[in-house]
């Protein structure tokens, strides 16, 4: 275990120095903290080509891939490419995973907005040191990856809205994330709702995938908190006639805590808002097709995952599943070692498999052997019953 541990250390230091000295050729290091800095944006960081990349277990399966909440990655310069390189591995992985999609779960950015009080410097901050302008362009960077590769999926966390952490929703997520950005989604964005803004954006949209064996489903996401018009937006979409008969997987940001249970209350001035309880109230056990939900949001340094079945209103097993591994390697450290989730959609059309593995661990021989951890919460499998409810 010590020696395991020392030789993570010794790749991980000699990692930070690759990339220290990528930094420095790239302009990116601090600037010493002027008041208020250009915007910034690292240039794409090298491929990385992985020996043994991940495989199937089953070969006619699909898969999903889920991004925990970038934010961590993104508050910090030395931080910034550990994201990209995940969404450079995502794309990568799509022929030899079967890769349909790629969802994210929200907190994009530490600060949405957040003004500094005069005199002082970012460099000040422990909670990151860089502009919201830079966060935003930092994590707008790394989805370029994904434009024209896949039709990804990503959803709005408290801290995308407000100066610092959902005082209001106002959110630059628009500015950065809109319909016409990725190709992919002309033909898969089916559906957009008004924002608090009152614009249509992708805040709350709703996006068609078909497959061979699992047949047509479709990614509802919700807002941060969603507004009761945001759930019924979503509650008479996916009980009309064109997709009651789709699978849906909800994703949004915060739903279950790291206890696995609901989320009932919270201090966000944002309102009105629903948390995690209510959604699961009002939207998840009423549905009849809700299916899998998918959140991020609630961290800590000992988990990245929870998990918690509810029933829908056809008596199906809906899973919630919570994966966000921002805090794991502290709550100010590198962002979250690197680790994804991959979802294995099983070709006996009710099966999903669910592994947690780091691109970044597997990318060094000597951090390989760490590259999956198997931990119950983060390797399991969950059935979804297809049968019809016995009566
Ligand atoms: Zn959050």
């Amino acid at each position: 275990m010590s020696s395991q541990f020392s030789s993570l250390l010794t790749t991980l230091f000699r990692c930070g120095l690759a990339l220290a000295v990528w930094l420095a050729a790239s302009g990116l290091c601090a600037d010493g903290g002027k008041y208020d800095p250009p915007i910034r944006v690292h240039p794409h960081p090298p491929d990385v080509k992985l020996e043994r990349p991940p495989r199937l277990e089953d070969s006619r399966a699909f898969s999903i891939i889920v991004l925990g909440d970038p934010q961590s990655y993104v508050k910090f310069d030395i931080n910034q490419p550990l994201f990209e390189l995940l969404t450079a591995w995502a794309a990568a992985q799509k022929e030899v995973l079967n890769v349909k999609t790629v969802l994210c779960t929200g907190d994009l950015v530490e600060h949405n907005d957040r003004v500094l009080e005069p005199g002082r410097t970012y460099e000040e901050r422990k909670d990151g040191n860089q502009t919201s302008a830079n966060q935003w362009a930092s994590v707008s960077r790394a989805f370029e990856r994904l434009d024209g590769v896949y039709p990804y999926v990503v959803t709005t966390g408290n801290h995308d809205y407000g100066a610092e952490n959902a005082e209001n929703r106002n959110t630059q997520f628009p500015k950065y994330f809109h319909p016409a950005r990725n190709p992919l989604w002309e033909k898969t964005l089916v559906a957009m709702a008004k924002s608090a803004s009152g614009q249509p954006t992708l805040e709350n949209a709703a996006y068609e995938f078909t497959d061979e064996i699992w047949g047509n489903l479709l990614v509802v996401t919700l807002e941060f908190a969603p507004r009761d018009e945001a759930i019924e937006w979503a509650r008479s979409l996916i009980s009309s006639g064109k997709y009651a008969g789709h699978k849906v997987i909800l994703l949004t940001h915060a739903v279950l805590d790291t206890n696995g249970k609901p989320i009932e209350r919270s201090d966000y001035k944002v309102s009105p808002r629903n948390e995690g309880e209510q959604v699961v109230e009002k939207l998840i056990r009423p549905s009849k097709n809700i299916r899998l939900v998918v959140c991020g949001h609630s961290g800590d340094p000992r988990t990245m995952s929870a998990l918690k079945t509810e029933r829908n209103a056809e008596g199906k097993p809906v899973p919630i599943m919570m994966f966000n591994p921002q805090a794991i390697s502290g709550w100010d450290g590198n962002g979250g070692n690197g680790w994804v989730r991959i979802l294995e959609f099983r070709s006996d059309g009710k099966t999903i498999k669910a592994r947690t593995y780091s691109p970044l661990f597997a990318a060094s021989q000597k951090t390989e052997s760490l590259a999956w951890s198997t931990d119950s919460k983060d390797e399991f499998e969950i059935a979804i019953d297809e049968a019809p409810s016995s009566q």
